[in-house]
């Protein structure tokens, strides 16, 4: 336990625990700062930036929460590992950004639960369903942590790359200044366009590419 916790909380809010002194971490990308968060569930997220984050202009932002199949493993299954890539392309090319990894692997069921549910959607359930039938929630992720790591950077307004306004309501909820969504809508393939269809239909999400507009062409 680090002894100055009560000052980090108080500077940062109630989940966050610890937090490191940042690091350079250079990437095909760019070269990005990264620094370590502990919230109070002992898990670890990141927060990987470049630029001034701290002035008054919006920051090019992105939540990623974290996806083993997608972010390392190259799945087609959905569009994680696309969306993180790009995330961070467009923030070295900004310049300017920040990028927080948030350990809630499957929407927060977790990798066990996740392939569980993959079984599942193998004999034809969506994922939505597959985490029902599994007494599970259909998302299970919360964002609090994210507020209070954009807090501790000293971001004080965001330009929010998701393709789901869950995420803007959020942070607005946890009182973060999001001017803007920018739709990050990359990777559709035969393989997960079912579930991207999925998070259309049942999960809120806000898709150009969807099979709606391909139904009004
Ligand atoms: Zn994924």
């Amino acid at each position: 336990m680090n002894p100055d916790n009560k000052i980090l909380n108080e500077q940062t809010g109630k989940h966050i625990t610890d937090v490191t002194e940042s690091a350079m971490l250079p990437t095909s990308f760019g070269i990005f700062k990264i620094m370590a968060f502990k919230d109070d569930q002992n898990k670890e997220h990141a927060a990987v930036y470049m630029g001034d984050i701290t002035s008054d202009e919006p920051v090019l932002s992105r939540i990623h929460s974290e996806c083993l199949t997608g972010d390392t493993m190259f799945s087609l299954k959905c569009d994680c590992g696309f969306q993180l890539e790009t995330a961070m392309k467009q923030i070295a090319k900004e310049g300017r950004g920040v990028l927080l990894y948030v350990r809630q692997e499957g929407r927060g069921i977790g990798l066990f639960n996740k392939i569980k549910a993959y079984h599942l959607q193998d004999k034809g359930l969506d994922t939505v369903d597959a985490n029902l039938q599994l007494g599970l929630p259909a998302d299970a992720r919360h964002y609090e942590i994210c507020a209070e790591m954009f807090n501790y950077l000293g971001v004080k307004a965001i330009k929010l790359m998701t393709n789901n306004p869950l995420k803007v309501d959020e942070m607005k909820k946890y009182k973060i200044n999001v001017v803007e969504r920018v739709a990050i809508e990359v990777g559709r393939n035969k393989y997960n366009e079912g579930y991207l269809d999925t998070k259309e239909d049942r999960m809120g999400h806000i898709l150009m590419q969807g099979h709606h507009k391909k139904q009004e062409d």
